[in-house]
């Protein structure tokens, strides 16, 4: 999976959740780490169809700056 924090590819909406979605390189329509425990959507961690949406720079900057994280950091925690 890919962080939205990070990803520099094009960014779509998911037609079954209405979340941020992505094309990967190897499954297809994907949704993103940040996701994990935040949304319902069926098809997780695959995307359900994709939305192309005309983003504005500074919306889709804030989007992906702002997004919730709902993965469970727990490597992190372990570490300390
Ligand atoms: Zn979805």
């Amino acid at each position: 999976m890919s962080s939205i924090r990070t990803y520099s590819g094009e960014i779509y909406l998911c037609k079954t959740c209405g979340q941020p979605c992505f094309e990967g390189e190897e499954a297809g329509l994907e949704h993103f780490t940040e996701q994990w425990d935040g949304i319902f959507c069926p098809w997780f961690p695959l995307a359900g169809g994709r939305l192309e949406v005309e983003w504005d720079t500074a919306s889709l900057d804030d989007l992906k700056a702002d997004y919730p994280d709902t993965y469970p950091h727990l490597t992190e925690a372990a570490a300390g």
